[in-house]
């Protein structure tokens, strides 16, 4: 379970909320039963449990398991798509490894991001289900045209675009091949990017277009798609 303090061997811990009522109510836990709580800064630690109340519990914590994990260093540029889906979208992202993600407002981008506290809630149950000891970082949502000004010299720039498969350009195995180091993947709206969008993306040099093949992928299915084909290659 996802705490948001400093854990640190022989802490005292409280729990509340959705974690107590699944603990005391779903998985009726007994005192002495191990937990396992991770913080996103220091790593994962054993806890057990010292006393039950109500509607919350104290854990004594015992000691570090695993150190928070260096997950690779990718990236995750997406447009905002209806909430469920973009909400499905950084959950995949979580599991998939993903670093960072970045909402980024497009111009046909319909839907607004909603509140970000609720798609971190989506990241958190995501890394607690997959045992992640850390959270991906959620920024803010970026407007394009900002987010490619202020783009890192140093970060490959993956655009997914459903033209490139007719450009022949666009391999995804080559580009990984030939762009080594910090990587994100942009994937844009339902309603796709604009050609003076699509010409922007391009005049930068980071930007490496990849197709994920030659048919038209919904959006989330794109991000799942691009995460996993990155990880496959780079995610050493
Ligand atoms: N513009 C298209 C349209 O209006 O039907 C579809 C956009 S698609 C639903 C959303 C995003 O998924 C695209 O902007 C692109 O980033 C990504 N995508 C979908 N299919 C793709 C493909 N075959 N290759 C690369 N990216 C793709």
């Amino acid at each position: 379970l996802f705490v948001d303090v400093e854990l640190t061997d022989g802490a005292e811990v409280r729990l509340d909320g959705s974690h107590a009522h699944y603990l005391l109510k779903v998985m009726r836990i007994r005192e002495g039963q191990p937990v396992k709580l991770f913080d996103d800064r220091s790593g994962e630690y054993l806890a057990h449990v010292t006393t039950l109340g109500k509607r919350d519990l104290i854990l004594l914590v015992d000691g570090l398991t695993r150190p928070r994990e260096q997950v690779p260093d990718l990236w995750l540029c997406a447009a905002p798509i209806k909430k469920d889906r973009f909400a499905w979208i950084a959950e995949k992202a979580t599991e998939l490894g993903v670093a960072r993600m970045i909402p980024v407002q497009t111009e046909r981008t319909q839907n607004p991001m909603g509140k970000p506290e609720k798609l971190r809630a989506h990241m958190i149950e995501a890394a607690e289900q997959c045992e992640r000891t850390s959270l991906p970082e959620l920024e803010e949502t970026t407007k394009l045209d900002a987010l490619l000004k202020a783009w890192p010299a140093d970060r490959h720039l993956f655009f997914a675009d459903e033209r490139i498969f007719e450009s022949g350009e666009g391999s995804f195995r080559k580009a990984l091949v030939a762009h080594e180091g910090p990587a994100a993947i942009l994937i844009g709206p339902e309603g796709g990017f604009s050609d003076a969008e699509n010409a922007a993306i391009r005049a930068l040099s980071q930007t490496v277009p990849v197709s994920l093949g030659p048919r038209i992928l919904r959006a989330d299915t794109a991000a799942v798609a691009a995460i996993s084909l990155w990880m496959a290659g780079r995610g050493d």
